[in-house]
């Protein structure tokens, strides 16, 4: 009996033994449900599963490894959690460090990387040595860790149950998302033509295309002309900033007093053009990838946008999942995930994938009102000529033209094989708005840095073509100022009263 007794208090007390040693695998959950309870819009579980697996099979092999190398639990315990958090954490640390300051923005993986390790192993010659009783380090971490584990399942839990539905329901005008379409249109529908707004960013006007770059553009104006557009071929933006852009044509109104630069970014996702059609019942659905900008791809005030387009299949981003992705980036594999970006992989196949959910779109309901942002003609020259990879020391090459010209006659082809699926697919008359926010800005080494004297013109001439139904035919002057596209398309198909702006 006593035996008995004597059993079951061991056993509860090996049992909490054993939990003061969970801290290693707790940590390597931890930061993984983090990310997916912070990303989860655009996550789903299934994509946990296989990393969380991996973390803690990592964790445990280490954690056995240790042991034989401290000859203790605790030490090798605290070692391995030191470890992991390290590791997993590696790629928010430096990015916390990269995005404050100029000085330390200098800070390569080639020095944090071994810093990091450095760490370590002082963390692991401090304990090899260490002479006292490390087991209440051990038993708080365990609290810690776990506190960290419950907590961010609780949030994921919160996140999936909130979720769900009104992942669904999150557009004000109450439109379900995704897989069911809008109700009825407030209006017959049967006048409205679809409107579709496709950006080709940083795109030359043909008279840049054959000044400054020496190239004819005729296989683009011809086939154009032919299929009935109009091009504006005097069209000139004010701004060489993508969102000041954007942001002006999209709300029909010039941005210059907005400041700072940028914070266009909602105005774009939420314009007034788009709330205006949605008024009209139109589906408003979103083709842009604004991973490289944003760290998201979402459009919440969209009825569908390019998270639902891929989800649609046949798109293919990455071959890793977004989950995937978002580890490397996080986690001491970061110099990877770098790497792909340098060498444009996630670039290529997320303009790639846009060009495929540009098509699942033709076949959405109508009438509907399609913005589809593209950045195959945008530096860095991700592509060349026939759609070849490009070396990375030319992706930013400006010098020499033929790269900017290798990626742009490649747009120009992809951008025809679209609009010819777009005109043989279409069930209902469209509007189509192929146009650029503004020129190639050579000699601008970042996007949102001033532009060069060496190109100053070049930005300002856009690329603006404009076709409309046979029994629509309006007067288009050959310098229609973008910031007036949306006003000259609501005149024309609705009646509208819309003034153009002056030059
Ligand atoms: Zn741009």
């Amino acid at each position: 009996m006593s035996r008995s007794r004597q059993g079951g208090g061991g056993e509860s007390r090996s049992l909490t033994r054993i939990f003061w040693l969970t801290h290693p695998i707790l940590f390597s959950a931890f930061p993984v449900l983090f990310l997916l309870s912070h990303n989860f819009s655009e996550l789903d579980l299934n994509q946990l599963w296989w990393p969380l697996g991996v973390s803690a099979l990592a964790a445990g092999v280490l954690f056995l490894v240790s042991q034989l190398f401290f000859r203790c639990v605790h030490k090798a315990g605290i070692a391995t959690s030191v470890f992991v958090l390290l590791f997993l954490l590696y790629g928010h640390v430096f990015e916390g460090f990269e995005s404050r300051g100029s000085y330390l923005a200098s800070y390569r993986h080639r020095q944090f990387l071994p810093l990091a390790f450095l760490v370590w192993g002082y963390v692991v010659f401090f304990l090899r040595r260490a002479r006292f009783r490390v087991e209440p380090i051990s038993k708080s971490l365990s609290v810690v860790a776990l506190a960290l584990v419950l907590l961010n399942v609780g949030s994921l839990a919160g996140t999936i149950a909130t979720t769900k539905a009104p992942k669904l329901a999150r557009d004000t005008a109450g439109v379900v998302r995704a897989k069911t379409f809008p109700p009825a249109p407030r209006e017959p529908t049967g006048e409205m033509p679809d409107i579709y707004y496709v950006i080709l960013d940083e795109f030359a006007s043909l008279e840049t295309a054959e000044d400054v770059y020496g190239y004819q553009n005729e296989e683009l104006a011809l086939f154009l002309r032919d299929k009935g557009f109009f091009i504006a071929e005097r069209s000139e933006s004010r701004y060489s900033s993508t969102w000041d852009a954007l942001d002006a044509v999209l709300n029909m109104e010039y941005v210059d007093s907005r400041e700072p630069v940028k914070s266009g970014f909602p105005r774009i996702l939420d314009s007034a053009v788009s709330r205006h059609l949605k008024d009209k019942g139109y589906l408003f659905v979103y083709n842009s990838d604004q991973k490289l900008h944003r760290g998201t791809s979402e459009n919440p005030s969209a009825h569908v946008d390019f998270q639902d387009l891929a989800a649609k299949g046949s798109v293919t981003t990455t071959n890793l999942s977004p989950f995937q992705v978002m580890l490397l980036k996080t986690s001491a594999l970061r110099p990877f995930y770098d790497k792909l970006v340098r060498d444009g992989l996630l670039r290529r196949r997320g303009e790639l994938a846009k060009l495929s959910a540009f098509r699942q779109a033709i076949s959405l309901p109508s009438p509907k009102f399609v913005v589809s942002h593209h950045l195959i003609s945008h530096a860095p020259f991700m592509f060349g000529e026939n759609g070849e990879t490009v070396d990375i020391r030319n992706h930013r090459d400006w010098s020499k033209k033929e790269f900017y010209l290798g990626t742009y006659k490649y747009c120009s082809r992809r951008v025809i094989e679209l609009i010819e699926d777009l005109f043989s697919k279409a069930l209902r008359p469209f509007v189509l708005i192929v146009q650029s926010d503004h020129g190639p800005r050579a000699g601008q080494a970042d996007v949102h840095a001033k532009v060069l004297p060496s190109a100053l013109g070049e930005w300002r001439k856009v690329f603006n073509a404009f076709y409309f139904p046979p029994n629509y035919q309006p007067e288009i002057a050959l310098d229609v100022a973008p910031v007036n596209t949306f006003r000259m398309v609501f005149r024309e198909i609705f009646g509208e009263d819309f003034a153009d702006l002056p030059h």
